[in-house]
């Protein structure tokens, strides 16, 4: 187990294409822990791996439900639409008001390589969409409407 850096905006791994995983290994389920407490080391909700400078398709997501991890993830349906305050590990201290489906379904591979459905509703369904985003290179920021603002711990609650 170890804390991996995490990536901030700027750094060219952010805006690559990941790729699929193909088999586990020892030290892609390594990476998978790493990821996990470097997650809720910086609480945050959502960590990808290129976020800690690794171009596979893996997500690690914990809304307070507990962890959930895709490999490979796709989304299969998206309905619905919410707007609200998103922030990034990658953009430390940030927010902005995005526009994502409310309701989410996806399917991936759980750590074991078998498939896993999951359905996800606001904040669920959010970081569903923000995390497969890094996996292909984008960034919540280029979505944000209007302009980024500082997050405070205030008015910090979605
Ligand atoms: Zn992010």
């Amino acid at each position: 187990m170890a804390l991996r850096t995490i990536r901030t905006e700027g750094d060219p791994v952010l805006k690559k294409t990941s790729r699929p995983v193909q088999e586990m290994t020892p030290r892609i389920r390594e990476l998978i822990v790493d990821m996990l407490d470097t997650m809720y080391d910086a609480m945050g909700v959502g960590l990808a791996a290129p976020q800690v400078g690794i171009l596979k398709r893996i997500v690690t997501i914990d809304v307070g439900e507990g962890p959930i991890v895709l490999i490979n993830p796709e989304i299969l349906e998206s309905s619905g639409e919410q707007t609200g305050d998103e922030g990034c590990l990658s953009v430390p201290g940030m927010a902005g008001q995005v526009t994502r489906p409310n309701h989410v379904k996806v399917k991936a591979l759980d750590i074991n390589m078998e498939e896993v459905i999951y359905e996800g509703e606001e904040l669920l369904a959010r970081a569903f969409c923000h995390e497969i985003d890094h996996l292909d290179g984008k960034m919540y920021t280029e979505l944000v409407e209007g302009e980024l603002h500082q997050v405070t711990y205030d008015d910090d609650e979605e």
